[in-house]
């Protein structure tokens, strides 16, 4: 299941949720007064939340446009890793995340 977190405005400042594989892991977190510092926050979420190293889906970002547009591009979705087809194992299967070939089932590099 892909991460989302959703940014709204409340009062003087911004709230985050954070929905995970795991369920709600945060609710209604400030997560700033102005856009910038909410939009730092939401890239400090993805990047823990939704970062490939976390999740293997990736995840979504949710927020007003004020906050959205301080959020660099790269952070504001993070697609699941392609499927590539192992020759040894004979599985569709990620590759290791941190960019090397790496069947993640049997482990040949290839
Ligand atoms: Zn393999």
């Amino acid at each position: 299941m892909r991460t989302l977190i959703t940014i709204r405005k409340r009062g003087a400042g911004y709230i985050m949720d954070v929905a995970t594989e795991h369920g709600l892991v945060r609710q209604g977190a400030q997560c700033g007064i102005t856009p910038y510092e909410s939009a730092t926050a939401a890239a400090s979420a993805m990047a823990q939340y939704a970062a490939l190293s976390s999740n293997p889906d990736g995840g979504d970002l949710m927020a007003p446009p004020e906050v959205m547009e301080h959020v660099p591009q790269a952070w504001r979705c993070i697609d699941p890793q392609p499927l590539q087809y192992c020759v040894r194992c004979e599985k569709n299967t990620p590759t290791r995340v941190d960019g090397d070939d790496l069947c993640a089932i049997c482990g040949l590099f290839r």
